[in-house]
């Protein structure tokens, strides 16, 4: 989008960092208010990384065990230390004698804390674009939906200091929370009840957010980044951005 007009950013110079310049032959309206939201994808979008390695799941099912006394053959490891809710999980629960909704959630309820002491420990970073956020934050209510856990998602929103999101909402622990995340558009139209609107923009870096846009009657855009760059969709996105800042201009020209 280089040549588009692009605003200067407002509202929270003071909190820029060094060396990033704002063209001011570019800017538009500083107090143009935009009425349609935009909802944003958190893991590949507004921070650095996929998602919870896998190996969190695996140390969480060993923290779930440790604190039960339970010890389990190898056999029936791979199956509850995925992170899907799946009927191999739930048979395998079965074996044990035990609830399987309830050891799921048990489970990741500890891969929550864990993700969150890999991000307290700073194994993962902000985008370098999301200072894009403020400048968003400043003309419309922005808001953050994934299908991350809702703790760690809160935790990020909270160590970064996100303050830009006027609306925050990981996915519920356990097997509801699952069967709910993207391309289900349960989390999504939460936001939008809560934001009071059925329109908007949600931002993803993955098919699953396309989707989940189009099942929530939302526009969709999606952001190629070194991890995705040679994603092939399946499905067509209202429009595709390299940067958050990118997002500028699209929606000051639909306002
Ligand atoms: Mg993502």
């Amino acid at each position: 989008m280089t040549g588009v007009n692009r605003p200067q950013y407002g509202g929270s110079e003071p909190e820029r960092q060094e060396g990033q310049k704002h063209n001011s032959n570019e800017r538009v309206d500083s107090n143009a208010h935009i009425d349609i939201p935009v909802l944003f994808d958190m893991d590949g979008v507004v921070l650095e990384g996929h998602g919870t390695d896998s190996i969190v799941h695996s140390r969480a099912l060993d923290d779930v065990l440790q604190e039960r006394g339970m010890e389990i053959g190898d056999d029936l490891r791979p199956a509850l230390e995925t992170y899907e809710y799946t009927e191999t999980f739930v048979s395998a629960c079965e074996t044990l004698g035990v609830d399987p909704a309830e050891f799921y959630t048990a489970r990741e309820r500890r891969s929550a804390k864990r993700s969150i002491e890999r991000i307290a420990a700073g194994t993962r970073t902000l985008c370098p674009d999301a200072e894009a956020l403020d400048w968003l934050s400043d003309h419309t209510t922005i808001g953050l939906v994934s299908n991350n856990y809702d703790p760690t998602v809160a935790f990020v929103v909270d160590h970064f200091r996100l303050d830009a999101f006027g609306f925050v909402r990981g996915r519920d622990l356990g097997p509801d929370g699952f069967r709910r995340r993207k391309p289900d558009p349960h989390y999504l139209e939460e936001a939008l009840n809560a934001l009071d609107t059925s329109e908007g923009y949600y931002v993803g870096d993955r098919e699953t957010d396309i989707l989940a846009a189009k099942n929530a009657g939302l526009d969709s855009v999606f952001i190629r980044r070194d991890h995705n760059a040679d994603v092939t969709l399946n499905v067509e996105p209202t429009v595709e951005i390299n940067s958050l800042e990118e997002l500028i201009p699209i929606v000051t020209n639909i306002a």
